[in-house]
C-alpha cells in the first residue's frame, strides 16, 4: 500500500525519506552506471536503525496497482466463464 508514516517500531518518520530512497537505487551513479546498493541508500538518507530500516527496504508500493483495480471486471469474468 502507501509508505508508514512512522517506523512502527521507535516512531522515527520516515515516509518523507521513500522517494528519495527509491530515486537513489534506481538512478544509475558515477561514470560507471552502477545502481547504488539497499544499505548504502539507507546510510545515506540517515536510516540507522535496523527497524527503520526494514520499513524502508520491506516496503512493497501497491498503491498504484490498486487504484486500477475494477470489481466490474470480476463480473465479466464470471459471465464468461459459465456461457
Ligand atoms: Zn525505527
Amino acid at each position: 500500500m502507501i509508505i508508514p508514516i512512522r517506523c512502527f517500531s521507535c516512531g522515527k518518520v520516515i515516509a518523507d525519506l521513500y522517494e528519495r530512497y527509491v530515486q537513489l537505487i534506481s538512478t544509475p551513479q558515477g561514470t560507471d552506471g552502477d545502481l547504488m546498493p539497499d544499505g548504502e541508500a539507507m546510510d545515506k538518507l540517515g536510516l540507522n536503525r535496523y527497524c527503520c530500516r526494514r520499513m524502508v527496504l520491506t516496503h512493497v508500493d501497491l498503491i498504484e496497482k490498486l487504484l486500477r483495480y475494477n470489481p466490474a471486471e470480476r463480473e465479466i469474468v464470471k459471465i464468461g466463464q459459465r456461457g
